[in-house]
């Protein structure tokens, strides 16, 4: 994912917003990308240039607020962030949900076929991935997908180059990876790959798991979601296909097509954390650089003090081979590095890249082998020892010496007054602060106190 353009060590939130301008560089690309996906009109005279700025900053305001980005319909950094990221071709115009005019298939029976592979991968691999994306709708609806191998199918599955004859012309390597049509007769349902993309069954290239089962959600009948977590949301996004769950927001779409699984139970998925939820815990949280970062499943908050933006983002956007459930966290602040936990690995972060030569296991740093994971951890700059924290024990780690310190483990409760397990913890500026579910505990290591009990997202702007 070297080409997405995120810049999680540059701050990009205070960039000047500049109006828009037709004659100008960057308003073209602005152009382009309204045109192609918000449905805007370009006029070819000139004349019409006042009304065509208009236009411009209304469609704009359209795309800021699809993509919950401050609605300005002005041209700033996060705009255009958010244009340059890979995506699906299809428009986000319609209903968000289902597609305009409701298209869906008569028949619960579905026949696809796969007319040609691309080269990146093993054949054996393509079949599985696209078997797999076929999965994650039967799964959850009465639709059933059986392949053929030549014939007509409903839906016809190829690789194609550039200009492929159906008035939507790929565009090369990132951008725009795949398009597919609604259901319907002929061209209806069939879903085209970009071929000149890199293809890939992990998060090397783009997963093609990934993107197929986005596609086939458009020839389903389903339209972009609005909400970032969604399956159907129409920027590119890596979940490893052993660790995908759909989206609730997609499985409540589909099955407002289709009616529900057939299965006993109904299937459920989840749901994207929102900050302002009284109810939200968090699985880890850091700093990085004034900042603090609030881990929750596949996704993070990067939050500034002063800042009124919460900073909403996937984890995989960042760090492809690190999808979701992140456990404990802290920053190396000599090191400038982020150090993240999952059960009994770990990753050292410089920035976007994972450290050579990780993960590593938790052993390594010295837990005995009855430590299967870490639940929070934070590292005092000033003393270089950073505090691991085990159910209702924590031991303390020699940033310098690179070893656990003797007299470990200790009881969390005999020195932080905590009972129980945590769920997170950083340090901020005088002040440790503890999350155990919904509350926050914030600590003062010179009294030894806890002084004050917040609640969970007390940092965020509501
Ligand atoms: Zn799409
Ligand atoms: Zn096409």
């Amino acid at each position: 994912m070297k080409s997405l353009p995120l810049l999680l060590l540059a701050c990009t939130a205070f960039s000047s917003a500049v109006p828009v301008d037709p004659e100008d560089d960057t308003a073209r690309l602005v152009k382009s990308y309204l045109n192609r996906f918000y449905g805007l009109k370009t006029e070819a005279h000139s004349r019409f240039r006042r009304k065509k700025i208009g236009a411009v900053s209304e469609t704009l305001k359209e795309m800021q607020s699809f993509f919950g980005l401050q609605v300005t319909g002005k041209f700033d950094d996060e705009t255009t962030k958010m244009m340059k990221q890979p995506r699906c071709g299809m428009p986000d115009i319609g209903n968000y949900v289902l597609t305009q005019g409701h298209p869906k298939w008569s028949t619960n029976d579905l026949t696809y076929r796969i007319i040609n592979r691309t080269p990146d991968m093993r054949p054996a691999d393509v079949d599985k991935a696209i078997k797999q994306a076929f999965e994650v709708w039967s799964n959850v609806t009465p639709l059933t997908f059986r392949r053929i191998e030549d014939g007509e199918a409903d839906i016809m599955i190829s690789f194609q180059y550039r200009d492929h004859g159906d008035n939507s012309p790929f565009d090369g390597p990132n951008g725009i990876l795949a398009h597919a049509f609604q259901p319907g007769p002929r061209i209806g349902g069939d879903v085209h790959f970009d071929e000149e993309e890199t293809w890939t069954k992990d998060s090397r290239g783009y997963s093609l798991f990934n993107v197929a089962a986005h596609e086939l959600g458009h020839s389903l009948g389903l339209s972009h979601s609005t909400d970032p977590g969604a399956l159907m949301f129409p920027t590119y996004t890596y979940v490893d296909p052993k660790e995908f769950h759909l989206h609730q927001d997609d499985i409540n779409g589909i099955q407002a097509i289709y009616g529900p699984s057939l299965k006993p139970v109904q299937p459920t998925g989840p749901s994207t954390p929102e900050a302002c939820n009284p109810n939200l815990s968090f699985d880890a949280v850091a700093t990085l650089r004034g900042e603090m970062l609030f881990f929750k499943d596949r996704f993070f908050w990067r939050k500034h003090p002063q800042r009124m933006d919460n900073g909403f983002n996937i984890i995989s956007d960042f760090w492809p081979t690190l999808s979701s459930g992140i456990q404990a966290a802290y920053e190396n602040v000599e090191k400038d590095q982020v150090v993240v936990f999952k059960e009994s690995k770990y990753w050292v972060l410089n920035g976007f890249d994972i450290a050579y030569g990780y993960p590593k296991r938790i052993h390594q740093l010295g837990f005995p082998r009855t430590v299967k994971r870490i639940n929070a951890v934070f590292s005092d700059e000033n003393t270089r020892k950073t505090y691991f924290f085990v159910n209702d024990k924590y031991w303390r780690y020699d940033e310098n010496t690179q070893s656990m310190d003797k007299g470990y483990p200790r009881k969390i409760i005999k020195d932080f007054g905590i009972t129980g397990k945590v769920d997170a913890v950083f340090q901020h500026e005088d002040y440790i602060y503890f999350f155990r579910g919904t509350n926050q505990y914030q600590f003062d290591p010179n009294t030894k106190q806890v002084v004050r009990i917040l609640r969970s997202n007390s940092w965020f702007t509501c």
